[in-house]
């Protein structure tokens, strides 16, 4: 278990999520932004969130826009967070959701619908009809980066700021964090959460 932890530890970096006006990200505070209720909700007051599907959708709307505005300047506010922004979309998408992937370089260089649609068809052997790629790139995309965002900020608070339980899925193995996020809720087993996890 201790070991388990430990690998999970070393690959989730402490994220940036609160992006204030602050010019210094050295100064940056989560804490009065980011809460986490006993019950395990997260509460996050930022004036952008990355575990907000619509502000996730919002930055890739205008990604070429914000990665212009912030070229060259570093260590201020809007040039950390497209980094982060950039890792997170790498995380969530490049391995597991490689279509999708694709979708979304294509959308923030400007191609339409349809000139996707022919891409992703030659290159991944799938047609997507043009309103299907448009709900991925404004609807599906964007929650499951959001999603991303919210399990890295768990296992982020549950390691560095408050012990978390944790607990073996008994079908798959895996040690996950013993929260709603990865095991449904279980009223009458003696942890809360049913054995298996989602
Ligand atoms: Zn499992």
């Amino acid at each position: 278990m201790r070991q388990d932890q430990y690998v999970i530890k070393t690959s989730f970096k402490q994220p940036i999520f609160c992006l204030n006006a602050v010019k210094n990200f050295s100064s940056m505070s989560f804490d009065d932004n980011i809460s986490i209720s006993p019950d395990g909700k997260i509460k996050d007051k930022s004036l952008i969130s990355f575990m907000n599907p619509k502000h996730i959708s919002a930055l890739l709307r205008n990604y070429s826009r914000l990665k212009e505005d912030c070229y060259g300047k570093f260590y201020t506010d809007g040039y950390y967070m497209m980094e982060v922004l950039d890792e997170l979309v790498d995380k969530t998408l490049k391995e597991k959701y490689p279509l999708y992937y694709s979708l979304l370089i294509y959308k923030i260089d400007g191609k339409s619908n349809l000139e996707i649609q022919k891409l992703l068809e030659e290159e991944h052997g799938i047609k997507h009809s043009v309103e299907y790629i448009s709900s991925l790139w404004r609807n599906k995309i964007p929650k499951l980066i959001a999603e991303q965002a919210e399990i890295d900020f768990l296992y982020w608070y549950y390691l560095e700021k408050e012990k978390g339980k944790w607990k073996k899925c008994s079908r798959c193995g895996t040690v996950k964090l013993a929260h709603n996020k990865f095991f449904s809720k279980n009223n009458s087993s003696k942890d809360g959460f049913y054995s298996i996890c989602k």
